[in-house]
């Protein structure tokens, strides 16, 4: 079985159609991929139809946006009720502060000398359902400002560069806490990738999991070099939480990490699936 359990479509941040992405796991001959946009469930029912008729069964996920101190960690949700109103209107807050943003972000821009508006990223990107940074660098790769997203995220986007807005996010136990109230299960994203490493060092990580009942952990992920791929495998075993692996595939940008670069091995995509079962959530 070849399971990939963190992909976007254009609905956020990705490259594809819902129904694209499910038809380029086909090619690439995943059998099970999970739809885990940035702060929305609003491609999932497409994935899932083209799924029936591709033959690859497409997971109901979520990539929530939550924070530790004010820095960014992703929280994936698989199984949830995406009907839930608790949940529903959390993301309903986080994807208006996310649409608040793109304004703020381009006056920074083009206070920076990189004229931009909101109105010059929709052009380029259409209507995401979920907008976010990737979004205003696909603008200014458009405009000729950068060459790639890559590129401007290095030197425009990221953390402490000129065009940085912070947004708003939940704090990351309360996040761990809504995608359970929706009855699914709560998996850290890439939990130290460059960015993270100091934000979830392993004493949170366990707090986590023993306040907030966090399931599981990413392991297999490009962000994580074989070193800590191999920390983050031996921590999860120790603490007894499922360990998965992921392309965190977008399409563009991020840089590339084609579908099913990385995986979740079957054993624990069972430990999933019967995770999500224990909590009555949807598979
Ligand atoms: P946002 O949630 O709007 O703050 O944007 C964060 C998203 O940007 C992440 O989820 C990634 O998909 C993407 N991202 C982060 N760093 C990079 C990078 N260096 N190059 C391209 N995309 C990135
Ligand atoms: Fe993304
Ligand atoms: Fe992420
Ligand atoms: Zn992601």
């Amino acid at each position: 079985m070849r399971i990939d359990l963190h992909t976007h479509s254009r609905i956020s941040d990705g490259e594809d159609t819902p129904t694209a992405l499910v038809a380029k796991a086909s090619q690439a001959e995943l059998d099970v991929i999970a739809l885990t946009d940035h702060d929305t469930f609003a491609g999932v029912a497409e994935a899932q139809e083209a799924g029936k008729r591709m033959g690859v069964k497409v997971l109901a996920g979520i990539e929530l946006s939550t924070q530790v101190d004010g820095r960014p960690v992703h929280v994936l949700g698989y199984g949830c009720d995406p009907h839930d109103a608790a949940l529903a209107a959390e993301l309903r807050r986080l994807r208006d502060s996310r649409r608040e943003r793109m304004p703020m972000m381009c006056a920074r821009l083009t206070e920076a000398g990189l004229p931009l508006t909101a109105e010059d990223v929709y052009a380029t990107v259409g209507a995401p359902v979920s907008v976010g940074r990737p979004h205003v660098a696909d603008a200014m790769v458009a405009k000729g400002y950068v060459a790639t997203r890559d590129e401007a995220f290095e030197k425009w986007l990221a953390l402490g560069k000129p065009g940085y807005v912070q947004r708003y996010a939940i704090d990351v136990g309360d996040g761990i806490d809504l995608l359970h109230a929706a009855r699914g299960v709560a998996v850290l994203a890439h939990p130290w990738s460059r960015g993270n490493r100091d934000t979830l060092p392993a004493p949170l990580i366990q707090k986590l999991q023993d306040e907030h009942g966090l399931d599981g952990i990413e392991v297999d992920h490009e962000d994580h070099d074989m070193h800590t791929r191999s920390l983050l495998m031996e921590m999860g075993a120790r603490m007894g939480l499922i360990r998965t692996g992921s392309s965190d595939y977008h399409g563009i940008g991020k840089p590339a990490y084609p579908l099913g670069v990385n995986m979740t091995r079957p054993s624990a995509y069972r430990e999933l699936v019967a995770r999500i079962r224990e909590r009555g959530g949807i598979i």
